[in-house]
């Protein structure tokens, strides 16, 4: 498999993976032998795509450093990826990350202003997420 920026820790580009949900598709071909797809251009061009190239002129312009919009596509149906671009182990590091955060800052509210931002038991739902996600 290739080791493509939903490999790596970057900043995700959102405007790239929203083209990616829309870029039309004309064929997929995705079983554990091969990751395949074929996708139709704005003009009718039709480009060829694995998780490692595209016949696209983004994919050339960019020389192979960055996937197109259409090796994201293709990653996203191959299940390698969710439309937000995150692994799922990306996923559950980012979910985990939002639950501290929202979990700290309603411990820290009620510290300092001794007045809870949510319920008890909205409190204790966040924890047992986020204790859920931790033993994964
Ligand atoms: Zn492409």
């Amino acid at each position: 498999m290739s080791n493509w920026i939903w490999e790596n820790e970057a900043p995700k580009d959102e405007g790239r993976l929203k083209r990616a949900a829309k870029v039309k598709v004309d064929s997929l071909s995705i079983n554990e032998n091969e990751c395949k797809g074929v996708f139709i251009g704005s003009e009718g061009t039709i480009y060829q795509t694995d998780l490692e190239t595209c016949s696209c002129p983004d994919f050339a312009i960019k020389q192979g450093y960055i996937p197109c919009k259409h090796i994201l596509r293709l990653a996203m149906e191959a299940g390698i990826i969710n439309a937000n671009g995150n692994t799922p182990q990306q996923q559950r590091l980012a979910d985990i990350a939002a639950l501290r955060q929202q979990i700290a800052s309603a411990y820290g509210f009620y510290y300092h202003f001794d007045s809870p931002i949510m319920p008890d038991k909205k409190y204790d739902e966040l924890k047992a997420r986020l204790a859920d996600l931790e033993a994964k």
